[in-house]
């Protein structure tokens, strides 16, 4: 068996290096040498080690150190420290702890107490992982509306500011493309809420595929609207890509049993490039005009996409 959590040993000498490394891999451990603190943390510039074994007396850089320089660092995930010590008077054992190891082994060292104690830290690392997928899944949840996948609107209020400041800041342009489906009301009453749904769901993913993977992202607005931001993307290609959406919509073949049922959407589309003046630049200022473009569509007739510069 192989443990996912690699172990760095930092021992200055040879022979206990040499031992306890092979008690390490016998056990199934994937295990990193190095000869002294300075060495150490030189491998952690290269690779994140989530458990290290660490002498406390060591030429140029001592365990204790070492310690200290692991936990003034910002990772991410958690390192799990034990400090090998023939110092075991009370108050070396508080030092040491103090200086941010979580654990110690007295030397010499017991190698069964070593895979035991190692053992420990192995479990407070998987309970760390778990938490950590647990609040990545809270986090992804608390961003996505279920019904589509697409992001909800907390999700919208948080990042499209962020997103147009970026734009500004690097001078680069920004369109938000607002979309509503024609007649939905129509297609419940017809079909039934259910089938509504499934329209919806499939509505939202033609919308995703066909926008830039990891740039563009979509909203639920509402009920049956949706708001869709294209960074990096000036007026004119943001009216083409609304175009291309309107017609791919239009063009879906969806079924209720027998029945094609036909699909179609009005787009609004609003944008500003760098010559735009800061002051007309604002999520509210360009949802407004998006909203305002999208009704000019819907009063023109439906399935089709009025645009105007922010
Ligand atoms: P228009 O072309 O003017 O947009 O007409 P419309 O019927 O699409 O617009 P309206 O705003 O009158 O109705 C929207 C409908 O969308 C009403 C509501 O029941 C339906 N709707 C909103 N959310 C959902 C949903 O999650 N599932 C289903 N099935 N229907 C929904
Ligand atoms: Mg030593
Ligand atoms: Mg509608
Ligand atoms: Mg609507």
């Amino acid at each position: 068996m192989k443990y996912e959590f690699p172990i760095l040993l930092v021992e200055d000498n040879p022979v206990s290096r040499k031992l306890i490394g092979k008690t390490l891999l016998k056990a199934g451990h994937d295990v990193t040498t190095a000869a002294n603190g300075r060495q150490a943390l030189e491998l952690f510039n290269e690779k994140f080690f989530p458990v290290v074994l660490t002498d406390w007396m060591m030429p140029e850089m001592d365990g204790l150190d070492l310690c200290r320089a692991v936990r003034a660092r910002t990772v991410e995930r958690y390192v799990y420290i034990i400090i090998l010590t023939a110092r075991d008077s009370k108050d070396d054992i508080v030092t040491g702890l103090q200086a941010g190891a979580d654990d110690y082994l007295s030397k010499p060292i017991n190698h069964s107490e070593l895979i035991a104690r190692l053992n420990t830290g192995i479990r407070i690392l998987e309970l760390e992982k778990s938490l950590k997928a647990a609040n990545e899944e809270i986090r992804v949840l608390s961003i996505t509306d279920p019904l589509t996948g697409c992001f909800n609107r907390g999700y919208m209020t948080d990042r499209l500011p962020e997103e147009i400041e970026r734009s500004r800041r690097y001078d680069h342009p920004l369109v938000v493309v607002l979309c509503d489906i024609d007649h939905f009301k129509q297609l419940n009453d017809n079909y039934g809420h259910q089938t509504g749904d499934r329209v919806l769901t499939a509505f939202a993913q033609q919308i995703r595929e066909m926008i830039r993977h990891n740039v563009d992202w979509v909203v639920r607005y509402g009920g049956e609207e949706f708001l869709v931001v294209l960074p990096e993307t000036d007026f004119e290609g943001g009216c083409r890509t609304a175009e291309r959406l309107r017609r791919a919509v239009a063009s879906m073949k969806l079924k209720e049993g027998k029945h094609g049922i036909k699909l179609t959407a009005s787009f609004g589309v609003t944008g500003f490039d760098p010559e735009t003046p800061d002051e007309k630049v604002s999520s509210e200022a360009m949802i407004a005009l998006a909203d305002k473009c999208l009704y000019r569509a819907k009063e023109e007739g439906r399935n089709r996409v009025c645009a105007e510069r922010l």
